[in-house]
């Protein structure tokens, strides 16, 4: 069975396909599933200190030390991380360090 997107309206499940447009059946909202994609992608840029964009899945470098929050363990300037996915939020960057789920600011790193 085809899924439907949720109406991006009222985020009603109750969507059904009429004649290559989706129609809310709550809201009555209607929209064309091709474009639908395009809005509910994040579109948010986030750049690297050198105003590099960064995408999920680069591997980013620290360019300074950085005190983790909560703990006494420092990440050093120069440390890698792979594969970093980006999120919203003040801290851009989730990423792994030596095994360690971390959270980044995109302005404290380089792209890799
Ligand atoms: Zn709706």
């Amino acid at each position: 069975m085809q899924e439907l997107p949720c109406c991006p309206v009222c985020q009603s499940e109750n969507s059904y396909p009429d004649e290559g447009v989706i129609i809310c059946a709550d809201c009555g909202y209607e929209w064309d599933p091709a474009h639908s994609e395009v809005a509910e992608q994040d579109e948010r840029i986030v750049k690297d200190c050198n105003g590099n964009q960064l995408v999920s899945g680069d591997t980013v470098i620290l360019i300074k030390d950085l005190k983790l929050k909560g703990s006494s363990q420092v990440l050093k300037k120069g440390s890698k991380a792979k594969n970093i996915r980006l999120v919203d939020g003040d801290h851009e960057i989730d990423c792994k360090i030596d095994g360690s789920a971390i959270m980044l600011k995109a302005c404290f790193v380089k792209k890799g």
